[in-house]
């Protein structure tokens, strides 16, 4: 980082994964009940891909369909935790820590709020941070567009990071 700017950088990311039949939903590193699940070449969890992508982005990193190609067979099925944390591998690779990260789910159905606590929980300690770090929203998408159609589920996250 240039000397004369402040060690702090911020990171977007965005996911959407079309939806399809039968549940349970993976999200936010848990399995909730729903009559849909995430289509996807990996677990599709659209939550923690978001995230990841913000913390690589914050980091100039390749985001993670570069890292991780959804056309190879390793990646088949896979646990998002471990994209997850090869993004925060290399935030401390670049000796720099999470201030804070928020999220929001935009999803139709099934309710997310009582659902947060525990997403909070489980990614609180793959991210390295305390839940009160760590911001999660749910909204629907009104019965409009993809995710209103219950068609989709989308994840927009924002990191700010810091050196540690
Ligand atoms: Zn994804």
């Amino acid at each position: 980082m240039a000397d004369n700017l402040p060690a702090i950088k911020i990171g977007l990311g965005d996911d959407t994964h079309r939806l399809g039949k039968g549940g349970p939903l993976k999200i936010g590193g848990i399995c909730i009940d729903s009559d849909h699940h995430a289509i996807g070449h990996s677990d599709a969890d659209v939550l923690m891909h978001a995230i990841t992508d913000a913390i690589l982005g914050a980091l100039s990193e390749p985001d993670i369909g570069r890292l991780f190609p959804d056309d190879a067979s390793e990646n088949h099925r896979r646990d998002s935790a471990d994209f997850l944390s090869e993004a925060v591998r290399r935030l401390w690779q670049h000796q720099m820590q999470i201030v804070n990260l928020d999220c929001v789910i935009l999803a139709e159905q099934p309710k997310m709020s009582p659902h947060i606590d525990l997403m909070k929980e489980t990614l609180a300690p793959i991210l390295g941070i305390e839940t009160s770090q760590l911001g999660i929203k749910a909204k629907t998408g009104e019965s409009v567009d993809a995710v209103g159609r219950s068609e989709a589920i989308s994840a927009k996250a924002v990191v700010l990071i810091a050196k540690a």
